[in-house]
């Protein structure tokens, strides 16, 4: 056996050693954790709390061993007016402005104050599968001049970031996503979603009940994705979605099952009430792609599908042979 070989197995037993001794370690860990002032959640991929140790579950009111999704967390807080203060008239567009930001990149470093007068430093760390850790510390005691500076920072920021009406994300939030993803190699799937004869609507029950279908249809996409998947309103009634690397079914049945659940929201109501509807362009976002060219092939994509009659989804993959015929909504493939 050579030197070289000796050290590599060497270096092999010691890992073994080192890994056993974390799995020994994993009971004090918990049990420091438990006791830590430190704020400590472990939320999996459905965003539901699965660990939380004694100083986190004190600040959100939470019950020894209550099991419970960050969304109603946040609604029951709020309507408590306890944790996590939210400054907002409208609780929905709220959650779907965090969610337009939570969960999308690996690491996310915020200031949080909770109803007390607490103010707490926040790292939340998200894995590739959707995981977050969020790891909180008390700060109220640090830097209290500077406090209101990075706080409004931090509001100019996400309303920078924000689309005021619906509270998803704008324009440049999505597109920075989208820039970030190719940047970062990371294939997956775009769709550009439009608003089916959306003058009409307006024309027929005015600029409000308008305004009213553009939140509900915004909600109802942000409530249909994963949290990893990449959401903004682009235009007047058009979206970009951006779904993280899957199958290409499932991603269909995603769009399939959204505009099912558009279809069946009862904004319009009375003698114009009518169901609404959506086309999609939906592309492939490759290795080698630039956002031009994706944006092009899902503009494209809507095209056919409102030339094919609206209410479909229509595919166009960067690969130019292979371009799939429209899909009305119920079709099959
Ligand atoms: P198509 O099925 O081909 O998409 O037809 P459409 O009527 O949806 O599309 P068109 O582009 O002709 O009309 C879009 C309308 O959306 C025109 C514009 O007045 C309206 N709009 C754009 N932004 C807003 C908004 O913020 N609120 C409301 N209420 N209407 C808006
Ligand atoms: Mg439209
Ligand atoms: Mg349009």
């Amino acid at each position: 056996m050579s030197g070289f070989e000796a050290r590599g197995d060497l270096q092999m037993k010691e890992v073994e050693r080192d890994d056993a001794a974390r799995e020994d370690l994993v009971p004090d860990l918990l049990d420091m954790l438990r006791h830590s002032v430190a704020l400590v959640g472990l939320y999996d991929r459905d965003e539901i709390l699965r660990y939380a140790n004694e100083a986190f579950r004190a600040a959100y009111f939470l019950a020894p061993d209550e099991r419970i999704d960050w969304q109603t967390l946040m609604r029951r807080n709020f309507a408590a007016r306890r944790g996590t203060v939210i400054e907002t008239d409208d609780i929905e567009s709220w959650i779907s402005s965090v969610r337009s930001r939570r969960g999308k990149s690996r690491q996310r470093t915020y200031e949080s104050d909770l109803h007390g007068g607490r103010f707490i430093w926040v790292n939340e760390t998200r894995r590739d599968d959707g995981w977050i850790l969020y790891v909180g510390t008390d700060v109220t005691q640090l830097n209290v001049s500077e406090r209101h500076l990075r706080l409004l920072n931090d509001k100019l920021s996400r309303q920078s970031f924000t689309d005021e009406l619906t509270g998803v994300s704008n324009r440049r939030h999505v597109l920075g996503q989208l820039q970030a993803a190719l940047d970062e190699g990371q294939a997956g799937w775009a769709c550009l979603l439009d608003i089916d004869h959306f003058k009409a609507i307006n024309d027929a029950c005015g600029h409000q009940t308008g305004d009213d279908v553009l939140v509900a249809v915004a909600q109802t996409v942000r409530r249909t994705l994963r949290l990893t998947d990449g959401f903004g309103r682009v235009g007047g009634e058009e979206f970009l979605i951006l779904f993280a690397q899957q199958p290409f079914d499932d991603v269909m049945s995603t769009l399939r099952r959204l505009q099912a659940a558009i279809g069946g929201l009862d904004v319009l109501r009375g003698p114009a009430a009518r169901r609404i509807t959506v086309s999609g362009g939906v592309t492939d976002v490759s290795r080698k792609d630039t956002q031009a060219q994706v944006l092009r092939r899902a503009d494209l994509g809507l095209y056919r599908a409102k030339e094919n009659g609206r209410d479909r989804l229509h595919v166009v993959a960067s690969d130019d042979r292979f371009e799939a015929p429209a899909l009305a909504r119920g079709e099959a493939g």
